[in-house]
């Protein structure tokens, strides 16, 4: 008898993009060999770290090894089977509360015949107390508890919990491997699929959402024109002010929906809507909730900021690329022109200039100068290198 799951061809594993060797592994222990009761799932951001660590979650509680079909596999891969616990969070930390309860489920026995499995989709954010009531977890296993965390590093856990967890390292996928998978799951057309994978340079969300949404292509053009644009004061002010706006933009798609959900369910538990009054525990409630909120969506905007910087620097990249004759697809093809008029400045500038858009991405990230004074800066660096007094 073959048991799909053993050679690492069951169907679950086809949302896992560029990442053979990693199925390989886990489709063995799924047979069988080397199974153990933590693992750490570390990949780039986009690379699929959850995707891998709920593919493998259904391959081990489906008697096929992941066929994709049955009962457990469905319901693994839509997050309601009873021995499957995600956390995933859209708060800034993961509290010892929350782990408390993972760990009570982790030592209750597996519903079905098969594994009791708890994944935690975003372990670096952990708090420490968190961390220590997991650590106790791990290292003292029940016979069918399966503990799945998911890092972009491994130096994103402690080192005690990281020596108890047998590591699962994704790798970027390839511009080849992303583009058709896009074609294979979403029936991109070849063209767009190709100019998508290149364009995400290897994070898959990011590729579909390119490759499906008019609207973030526009606005990841709009950001890799900027360079070629940034010939006056005036224009390097106004890329600024585009940057934040395009992120804010962006950032709003995402959490306008979630904020409004969260704003209702609020509603329905305090009986606001069904009593149509509102108790006296209600706004200081509403107060937490839209201080999170704030949190969140300001986070939110800074990671556009950051990926729109990071398509910045892929335009100088493609235009030192280009300087020096390096083989291959730029990333930014379409604007091929565009990245050799950058790349006529030269490439110790454009090296330069890749520097300050990560000195810019510090000052905001690391220490909280506002997004639009840094930009600004920024921008007016790239356009007049020679003029230290600019910066
Ligand atoms: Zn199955």
């Amino acid at each position: 008898m073959t048991v799909p799951g053993v050679t690492g061809t069951g169907r679950v594993w086809d949302s896992l993009v560029g990442q053979r060797a990693v199925i390989d592994a886990l489709a063995t222990a799924v047979g069988g060999h080397g199974m153990t009761h933590a693992w750490l799932f570390t990949g780039p951001p986009g690379s699929g770290r959850s995707n891998a660590a709920v593919a493998f979650a259904a391959a081990l509680q489906c008697a096929a090894g992941g066929c994709g079909q049955c009962h457990e596999c469905h319901t693994v891969l839509a997050g309601s089977h009873a021995d499957v616990a995600v956390v995933r969070t859209e708060k800034l930390s993961i509290g010892v509360d929350e782990v408390r309860g993972l760990v009570r489920s982790a030592a209750l026995a597996p519903a079905g015949r098969r594994w009791q499995i708890l994944i935690v989709e975003d372990a670096d954010r952990l708090t420490e107390a968190a961390c220590n009531a997991l650590l106790k977890a791990i290292e003292e296993p029940t016979d069918r508890t399966v503990w799945m965390l998911c890092t972009p590093t491994v130096e994103d856990v402690l080192p005690t919990i990281r020596s108890r967890c047998r590591l699962v390292t994704l790798a970027t996928p390839s511009a080849q491997d992303v583009a058709a998978f896009l074609t294979r799951a979403d029936g991109v057309p070849a063209e767009r699929a190709a100019y998508a994978a290149r364009a995400s340079q290897g994070h898959i969300g990011r590729a579909r959402a390119l490759a499906r949404d008019e609207d973030t292509a526009r606005r990841r053009r709009e950001i890799v024109g900027m360079p070629a644009k940034l010939t006056s004061l005036a224009a390097c002010l106004r890329a600024a002010g585009n940057l934040v706006a395009v992120a804010e933009e962006e950032a709003a798609a995402v959490t306008g929906e979630l904020d409004a959900r969260e704003k209702s369910d609020l509603d329905v538990s305090y009986g606001v809507v069904e009593r149509g009054r509102r108790p006296r525990e209600y706004a200081p409630a509403l107060n937490a909730l839209q201080k999170a909120q704030k949190t969140r969506a300001k986070r939110r905007v800074l990671d556009v900021i950051d990926r729109g910087l990071m398509d910045l620097v892929s335009v100088y990249r493609d235009a030192i690329a280009l300087a020096v004759g390096a083989p291959g697809a730029l990333v930014n093809e379409e604007i091929r022109d565009q990245v050799a008029e950058v790349a006529r400045t030269g490439p110790e500038l454009n090296l330069r200039r890749i520097e300050w858009i990560f000195e810019a991405r510090e000052q905001m990230l690391e220490f909280n100068v506002p997004p639009a004074l840094a930009l600004e800066s920024m921008m007016v660096a790239l356009q007049a290198p020679d003029a230290g007094g600019a910066r």
